[in-house]
């Protein structure tokens, strides 16, 4: 028998993914005629791939290894709880200590009285568990017409049926007969695309007015909820304008409906603060968290509840929950994790010293031909490419075609970037140093032009 191993040669080990895997939003077909790029290793910011090169993670996997890669402490609490208990389930009377602790640690992180959690596997479970949960607690409430989840177009909330439904992208709709019913897509505060003679700030009251107009078209004692990522993620790192999230939280104080913040990226650390909601100053009834809940190094997601949820939900027999619930290998290298982002101050250095010259290199990016608008909330950050700043005009070339151009020149540079559309995006891990974003700008930079000549050679500006 062949030992599949990374001393296989990169063609063999490509050509046995393709026959046998298959991949996360990728078309089969075309992934299989050009090969995966095999990853091998990784180290703080930095990604090893089969043939040696050495690539920086401007994404931290898919926004979630905040504390960077490679730190043996995870790997051993991990080893650690193995041994001790590998697994033990939380449904029939019965807990464990990693699920007690990390319940407890959350608690006192998290803002306001945020004091319990429902543990998941992933950020599409916990938000499947929050569509369930809101609706379950107007029926306690004996008001069961309330239970429409009011979202918004272009958010991401995962993947399985109920998160895809709440998540509003059209090409996920378009596949398997989504959204389920009694979801409700509002706009989003996406300026730059969207925003036309209007000015940000005007913009933004204007979307958020939009959650008061489907209150009213839908009916109060329909609304179960509103949800939405503090700062989008998936979305193309759509930074709303100031005026926006004010506005929200007065509609959610002044009707009776519950406000979700879908933490799964802007949690832990990303924008700044430990939560969005404290960059933005918003009051949740319920955060969905996930990624840098573990740093992605164990599969955990989970709702944060506040107190007058919890204790309604606490009168009823909650049908749900997943086998890896509160699952004591993953709690227990998450509770590592969180005990390293604050002993060492990761968090704390990543919104004092980090955000402020990662936003000064990156608001340079502007100078660039190609670059329309550049956004950064904390280590999350956006470019807009466009063939004409002043218009803020859109490629004649279908979205996306310039956005993957540019990705492929930053993959050809050793950088990973993502493109949404025709924006491109960064997550680093919250661990990157300041000569490691002096790297990644000057790859940047460097890929940016290679894009510029790319598009204008074959006539797409
Ligand atoms: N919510 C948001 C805001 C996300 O960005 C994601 C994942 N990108 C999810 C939910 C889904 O999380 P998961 O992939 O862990 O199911």
């Amino acid at each position: 028998m062949t030992l599949i191993s990374n001393h296989m040669p990169t063609a063999e080990l490509q050509a046995l993914d393709a026959a046998h895997h298959m991949h996360p939003f990728t078309n089969g077909n075309e992934l299989a005629g050009r090969g995966a790029r095999v990853i091998t290793r990784a180290k703080g910011v930095t990604l090893t791939d089969s043939e040696g090169n050495d690539i920086l993670d401007a994404m931290a996997g898919l926004w979630c290894v905040n504390i960077g890669y490679g730190r043996d402490e995870l790997a051993e609490a991990a080893a650690r709880q193995m041994k001790e208990l590998p697994y033990y389930n939380t449904f029939f009377m019965t807990t464990h200590v990693p699920a007690i602790a990390l319940a407890d640690k959350l608690a006192k992180l998290a803002p306001h009285d945020l004091n319990h959690v429902f543990y998941a596997g992933s950020g599409s479970e916990a938000n499947d568990t929050n569509l369930r949960m809101v609706r379950t607690y107007w029926a306690q409430k004996g008001k069961p017409d309330k239970k429409i989840v009011i979202s918004r177009k272009n958010a991401y909330h995962g993947s399985s049926v109920g998160s895809a439904s709440l998540g509003g992208m059209s090409g996920m709709h378009a596949q398997g007969g989504l959204p389920i019913p009694d979801i409700h897509h509002i706009n989003q505060p996406h300026w730059w695309a969207e925003g036309g003679d209007m000015s940000p700030e005007e913009f933004g009251l204007a979307r958020a007015r939009e959650l008061e107009e489907a209150i009213h078209e839908l009916g109060e004692d329909k609304v179960a909820a509103f949800i939405a990522e503090p700062v989008q993620g998936a979305g193309g790192v759509i930074v709303p304008p100031e005026t926006y999230w004010p506005e929200i939280q007065r509609i959610c104080d002044t009707y009776e409906i519950l406000l979700i913040a879908d933490e799964v990226i802007c949690g832990f650390g990303r924008t700044g603060n430990w939560f969005g909601s404290q960059t933005y100053n918003i009051r949740p009834h319920i955060m969905t968290i996930a990624k840098g809940l573990s740093s992605g190094y164990a599969p955990i997601g989970g709702s944060l509840v506040c107190d007058e949820v919890a204790e309604v939900m606490n009168d009823c027999e909650f049908a749900h929950g997943y086998t890896y619930s509160g699952h004591p290998v993953s709690c227990a290298v998450a509770l590592e994790n969180l005990r390293i982002l604050e002993e060492e101050g990761i968090v704390d250095r990543a919104g004092a010293e980090t955000a402020p010259y990662l936003k000064e290199k990156w608001d340079l990016l502007t100078d660039h031909p190609l670059v329309g608008e550049a956004k950064i909330a904390g280590l999350m950050g956006s470019i807009a490419l466009t063939p004409d700043k002043s218009s803020r005009a859109a490629f004649a070339a279908d979205a996306g075609t310039a956005g993957l151009i540019c990705r492929e020149a930053c993959f050809g540079n050793n950088l990973v970037m993502r493109h949404v559309g025709d924006r491109m995006v960064i997550s680093p891990p919250l661990v990157i140093t300041k000569p490691e974003i002096d790297t990644m700008i000057e790859r940047a930079w460097r890929s940016l032009d290679q894009a510029h000549a790319r598009l204008k050679d074959e006539g797409l500006m």
